[in-house]
């Protein structure tokens, strides 16, 4: 079989909720995937920095391999060996008292709303189901209805109402309206240190450090949502560092499993964490000792690679490249780290045409929001390899 009929197949019975590029996978390496008819292509979106370590990098294949050669799944009904040294081992990486797993990152944002409205019913007296949370315009965290309640985008929303409350919109980049939106049944605000999904927008520096400190004075939970952004996407183990802060509650997900297995977690203090009683919260998967296993390799590799300083480095290098490139269509360049968005002009119609051109060349890119191309390669890769992208971006960023 080829392109065509597996796409074919797909189109017959598989439900249409995403519109892929036309291309067919079936190997990885490193950067690196090939399609069912052969041809190569250089990976720059990392499935959404779930990849950050590389495809099936062969320290968290064999950690895979390993686990379930032993034991795959206990439920939380009982425990298992892995968890525990997860726990532990994150706590210790990041400095937080408390995780706790589950499967995919809109879950962990689930569990994140679940903890800070109960420490807000807890602490602060609200009154029953009175509990607010802020949020931001253009923000992604997923596709839950609890999820998709906060989101600023219509068509995510459209058709499937009635909706979660509780949520107040603001806008991104502004701490006035931060400050503005908090009254006494406030508790927490929910924000990601780069928009993604949003079409790679970055805030202005120290714009995290303020809605952290308006955050403090009024007993508000500061939530950073570091699903895509963390996990060394931005050139440090989490975006936040940038700002030298420390939020109440993290979310982490995606790379947490180096795209092996769907592995979430929320990180944060016994105070906040500590309000879970048994039987109030859980997942029959999250937790389990598969993904656990592979999650215990996955941070590992990331640092013992030095994947967050490559990170750092290269995404520097590649925003250089970017910005000798000499395209009418280009109206910004912007990005942190390996995580890097090129905004194209209204008139350049569309970031679509130039994702499907630079896969004809060899590299596979995805439009986020019409007009931005999203550069995010896996972590791994190489000088030699971004100069060989570049070649490739430069011709397709000139076409007419
Ligand atoms: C991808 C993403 C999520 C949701 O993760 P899923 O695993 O797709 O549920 C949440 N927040 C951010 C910032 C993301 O990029």
């Amino acid at each position: 079989m080829n392109t065509q009929d597996y796409i074919k197949i797909e189109d017959q019975y598989g439900a249409h909720n995403y519109h892929p590029l036309d291309v067919v996978i079936n190997k990885a390496k490193g950067v690196w995937v090939w399609d069912v008819d052969g041809n190569k292509y250089l990976d720059c979106l990392a499935a959404y920095s779930a990849v950050n370590q590389g495809h099936c990098h062969p320290r968290i294949i064999k950690a895979m391999k390993e686990q379930a050669d032993k034991v795959t799944l206990t439920s939380r009904a009982f425990r298992n060996d892995q968890l525990p040294l997860l726990c532990k081992e994150l706590c210790e990486l990041t400095g937080y008292e408390m995780m706790l797993p589950m499967n995919s990152g809109a879950e962990a944002i689930e569990t994140a709303i679940k903890a800070s409205r109960k420490w807000g019913y807890k602490t602060k007296n609200i009154p029953k189901n009175s509990a607010e949370i802020i949020v931001c315009e253009n923000n992604f965290a997923g596709r839950t209805i609890t999820v998709i309640s906060f989101s600023s985008e219509e068509q995510y929303k459209d058709g499937f109402g009635p909706l979660t409350p509780g949520f107040k919109i603001i806008p991104f980049n502004d701490v006035d309206a931060l400050e503005k939106s908090i009254t006494p049944n406030t508790v927490a605000f929910i924000v990601e240190p780069v928009q993604g999904e949003g079409g790679v927008i970055i805030p202005s520096d120290g714009y995290l450090k303020k809605a952290h400190d308006i955050c403090k004075k009024n007993n508000v939970l500061l939530i950073t949502d570091e699903i895509q952004s963390g996990l060394g996407r931005t050139g440090k183990l989490f975006a936040f560092e940038y700002d030298g802060i420390k939020p109440d509650v993290v979310t982490i997900g995606k790379a947490l499993s180096g795209g092996c297995y769907p592995v979430s977690a929320v990180l944060s203090s016994k105070e906040v964490l500590g309000v879970f009683n048994p039987g109030d919260h859980g997942s029959t998967f999250g937790g389990n000792p598969l993904g656990a296993a592979i999650a215990r390799e996955s941070i590992k590799v990331l640092i013992e690679e030095k994947l967050i300083e490559n990170s750092f480095e290269l995404g520097k290098y590649f925003m250089d490249r970017l910005q000798e490139i000499k395209s009418p269509h280009i109206k910004e360049i912007r990005g942190k780290g390996l995580f890097i968005g090129v905004e194209l002009k209204d008139e350049a119609n569309g970031a679509r045409r130039f994702c499907e051109a630079l896969m004809k060349k060899g590299i596979l890119c995805k439009e986020t929001h019409v007009n931005v191309i999203r550069f995010a390669p896996p972590l791994v890769i190489t000088k030699e390899e971004i100069d060989w992208a570049m070649e490739r971006i430069n011709e397709v960023l000139m076409m007419k």
